[in-house]
């Protein structure tokens, strides 16, 4: 995960870790070279360049110059503003709806569906709960089957019905199966289409505005980058969703869709999906990614 700029942010780094005395040229070059890194990894430029001029500050405002190890206080403060991007503290899910209602949206082949039965897993293995997953996908038949093949594989109930076509009529029939069968959490897999449509906005806005979720969860591929902001924008500005879902964080990503849909669309990232396999969940910890990124 991120090896180049892990790999990068070794190398600008690699300077200060050397010298006794640095000047504030070094430093200067150290945070170009950090910024170029960053935006090799697909950072927007905007935000990369904010990042490293508050990383400037707090150098020089720690003592950076006088200090004897100052590769290590540099990689602190790095470390601390990589955190800060990525949405500083832990933001869990809120479960408190009767039953919780979570609505999944994002393009198709985000991961949306894959995602939404590792979310059944996890709520249902780690947190007790009794989730019913709901098919939503009134265009797609193969992806009704799909989230059922999922259900079947975590042993949670899939609601779905291949005569309904209007996903609002199907989502409140299935919080209403969900009610009399004692479900209390609900996962509404959608429709997504290849880019974003004002068509499939519309029939999402008025499945939000219809269940009203306790959670909107905004599912996006990590490999595509600059992309995946642009998405996140779009989506968020049509339903404010509640926090960000970054798929396929075990692939060759560079890392930019993680460090910058926080700043652009200041909502939390929840979860990280890291495999095709129902395990493959986990929370997203905005200091442990950024650990891992430093190396
Ligand atoms: P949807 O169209 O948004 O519902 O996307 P799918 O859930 O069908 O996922 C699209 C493809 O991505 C499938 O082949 C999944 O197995 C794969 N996929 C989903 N999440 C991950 C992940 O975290 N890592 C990897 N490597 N593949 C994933």
């Amino acid at each position: 995960m991120f090896d180049n700029l892990t790999d990068k942010l070794d190398k600008a780094m690699h300077v200060l870790k050397g010298h006794g005395s640095i000047t504030e040229v070094n430093v200067a070059d150290t945070l170009k070279e950090i910024r170029r890194a960053l935006v090799d990894a697909d950072v927007n430029y905007k935000i990369a360049k904010e990042f490293t001029s508050r990383a400037k500050e707090k150098a020089l405002g720690q003592g950076v110059l006088t200090t004897l190890k100052p590769g290590q206080l540099l990689t602190k403060i790095v470390k601390d503003e990589l955190t800060e991007l990525m949405g500083g503290d832990v933001t869990g899910l809120n479960l408190t709806g009767n039953p919780t209602v979570i609505l999944m949206s994002g393009l198709q082949g985000s991961g949306k569906t894959t995602f939404s039965g590792k979310l059944a897993n996890f709520l249902k293995t780690k947190k007790s709960k009794r989730p019913l997953l709901v098919a939503c996908d009134i265009y797609r038949p193969a992806a009704i089957d799909q989230l059922h093949v999922v259900g079947e594989s975590v042993g949670v109930e899939v609601y779905s019905n291949r005569e309904e076509k209007d996903p609002v009529k199907i989502s409140e029939a299935a919080i209403s199966h969900a009610k009399q069968n004692g479900f209390n959490v609900v996962i509404i897999d959608t429709a997504g289409r290849l880019a974003v449509d004002e068509q499939m906005m519309t029939e999402i806005a008025n499945v939000h505005a219809a269940v009203k979720p306790q959670e909107t969860l905004f599912v996006v591929d990590s490999m595509t980058g600059q992309d995946a902001v642009n998405t996140a924008k779009a989506f968020n500005e049509r339903l404010n969703f509640d926090g960000v879902i970054l798929t396929k964080l075990d692939g060759d990503t560079r890392g930019g869709a993680a460090l910058s849909i926080k700043s652009v669309v200041d909502k939390p990232i929840k979860f990280i999906g890291t495999g095709e396999k129902m395990e493959a969940i986990d929370v997203f910890y905005p200091s442990r990614m950024a650990d891992r990124i430093l190396g």
